[in-house]
């Protein structure tokens, strides 16, 4: 055989592998004929990969299904508990990390408030999360798999953090630290992507085609969904919205721009509210927690500064809704914990300011996954990396 037939050959075999497995993992638990009927494969090919894919841990046969007469066919079902995998919400205020199957069951969580966001110690608490989260992964044939972590700021291609505002951290290649420690493959990626993703493949976002999710922290990203797929720009930093100004010659932001939607609409907007009004101290971790229980008990001047806070989150999706036109906008990350009090000033300005059609073609979602949505988002694009890795999945994230 040449080589280039020997390629293809490879290909295609490659080609029919991740079929099977696809089909196995998507519509599980199934015998091998219903695979070859779905698929299209014949039943030998549908057979060797099977064998292929029982030997390497990833798929396993159970009982026995009932059949219209013959033999009973024995069924095949995904094997989740093949490995396990990390996902970590980093954000300026804490870190979130999960632990979870292959199919993102989250089997352990943990989460801790971080009083500093000076390098070296997050750095020991973020390794103290994933330690503890190793500790606790059953035993299984591959172990911890990859480590996804979802960070607030401005991510190039390699993983390295080129710019995080809200952190103060410029140019930090986490993706080598974390990966010289753990010696596990080590994905970083920007929060507000990771929550995209997360949110498309778990929670509201599920079979939209074209959706924007809004994480809105301390800060406010956006993860840009087209057509199924995360939209990254032509260097992988696209869709820093929190930085459009909405005011002219509002105040400085740590970007270096003025006026930035993120300094009146975020949760770092309501924490500086709330400090100027003298109700928190500022900048304490407990600060969120605290203003979330004032609202719940009516507490009026924290009602009216959400009902502030939601006019001005409002006034971005507006600009976010004219240029992308999405079926769904999402508010995820913290600020999602006080839906009951930012929708109806959200909903008001977007019912003032936007045309008739934009109003009939867009839905104002809250994330499903709540807080969960950034490390389940993380933690995805770790596995399927993983399984692309082992060439039973192509390694595009949609
Ligand atoms: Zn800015």
């Amino acid at each position: 055989m040449k080589s280039s037939q020997k390629g293809s050959h490879n290909l295609v075999k490659q080609m029919n592998k991740t079929t099977v497995f696809e089909t196995i993992r998507n519509k599980g638990p199934i015998s091998r004929a219903q695979i070859s009927k779905t698929s299209g494969l014949n039943k030998a090919t549908v057979s060797t990969m099977v064998s292929e894919l029982i030997n390497t841990f990833f798929v396993y046969e159970i009982g026995e299904a009932k059949s219209s007469g013959g033999r009973k066919p024995v069924m095949l079902h995904f094997n989740h508990h093949a490995g396990y995998s990390i996902g970590i919400d980093l954000g300026v205020n804490y870190i979130f990390g999960i632990l979870t199957d292959l199919s993102g069951n989250i089997i352990e969580s943990t989460l801790i408030n971080l009083p500093s966001t000076e390098f070296n110690r997050v750095i020991d608490q973020l390794n103290d999360i994933i330690h503890s989260l190793i500790d606790k992964a059953p035993k299984s044939p591959y172990g911890i798999v990859g480590i996804g972590i979802g960070v607030p700021g401005q991510i190039d291609q390699d993983g390295v953090i080129l710019f995080a505002p809200n952190l103060n951290w410029s140019k930090t290649n986490l993706k080598k630290i974390v990966e010289d420690k753990f010696h596990i493959p080590t994905k970083i990626e920007n929060e507000a992507n990771a929550g995209a993703h997360g949110e498309q493949l778990h929670g509201v976002g599920k079979d939209i085609s074209d959706q924007i999710y809004l994480s809105i922290g301390i800060g406010i990203g956006t993860g840009i969904i087209i057509n199924h797929q995360l939209y990254k720009g032509a260097s992988g930093i696209a869709g820093e919205m929190g930085h459009i100004t909405i005011d002219a010659n509002g105040r400085k932001c740590s970007c270096g721009s003025r006026g930035c939607w993120e300094l009146y609409a975020s949760e770092g907007a309501l924490l500086q509210a709330a400090a100027n009004e003298s109700i928190i101290q500022k900048n304490q971790a407990a600060d969120f927690d605290f203003l979330l229980e004032q609202a719940k008990e009516g507490n009026p001047v924290v009602l009216q500064l959400l009902n502030t806070l939601g006019e001005n989150i409002g006034i971005g999706i507006v600009t976010i809704i004219n240029t992308f036109n999405p079926g769904v906008v999402i508010i995820g990350n913290r600020m999602a914990q006080f839906e009951n009090w930012i929708t109806n000033p959200i909903e008001r300005i977007l019912e003032e300011r936007l045309s008739d059609n934009h109003k009939r073609n867009t839905e104002l979602r809250f994330s499903m996954l709540g807080n969960h949505s950034i490390s389940l988002g993380a933690n995805s694009f770790v596995i399927t990396d993983f399984l692309a890795r082992h060439k039973i999945q192509n390694g595009n994230y949609h």
